[in-house]
């Protein structure tokens, strides 16, 4: 099947960095969001010695956890792959439209970080910044 982008209204958010404009919208047959889950992990992790941070990292991806080191943002987190189980197998989400569905999935993605990587490439969401702050 093809994928096929159903166009929303242009939504705006505020973040820490300034106001963005959200335009597109979701992709039917696409459920590359729904694949893993991004978990922050403590920032002070950032302060230990080098060596120790990358020793630590390679360990993580023997375990199959990448880790996500964003030095700007002062952040760090862990991206785990692993499929909701909310995830049908024609990739629609089975719960869309009802109370089940997490918050966090109506309104995702927020900022042009939730897009970093291959999602970037993948999703049919975009953001233009409006304001800095
Ligand atoms: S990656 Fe983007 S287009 Fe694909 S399911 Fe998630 S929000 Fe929709
Ligand atoms: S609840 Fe639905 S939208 Fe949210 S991650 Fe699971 S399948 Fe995707």
């Amino acid at each position: 099947m093809m994928k096929q982008l159903q166009e929303e209204e242009p939504s705006y958010y505020r973040s820490s960095d300034g106001v963005w404009k959200r335009t597109g919208g979701c992709s039917t047959e696409c459920g590359a969001c729904c694949q893993y889950m991004i978990l922050p992990l403590h920032a002070a992790m950032l302060s230990q010695p080098p060596e120790r941070l990358s020793d630590w990292i390679k360990w993580a991806e023997y375990h199959g956890i990448e880790i996500l080191v964003d030095r700007g943002a002062g952040s760090i987190s862990a991206k785990v792959s692993l499929k909701c189980e909310k995830l049908a197998d024609d990739l629609t989400c089975s719960v869309y439209g009802t109370d089940e569905r997490p918050i966090m999935c109506n309104k995702y993605p927020l900022h042009p970080l939730d897009l970093e990587g291959e999602l970037a490439e993948i999703c049919t969401y975009e953001f233009s910044k409006i304001t800095s702050t």
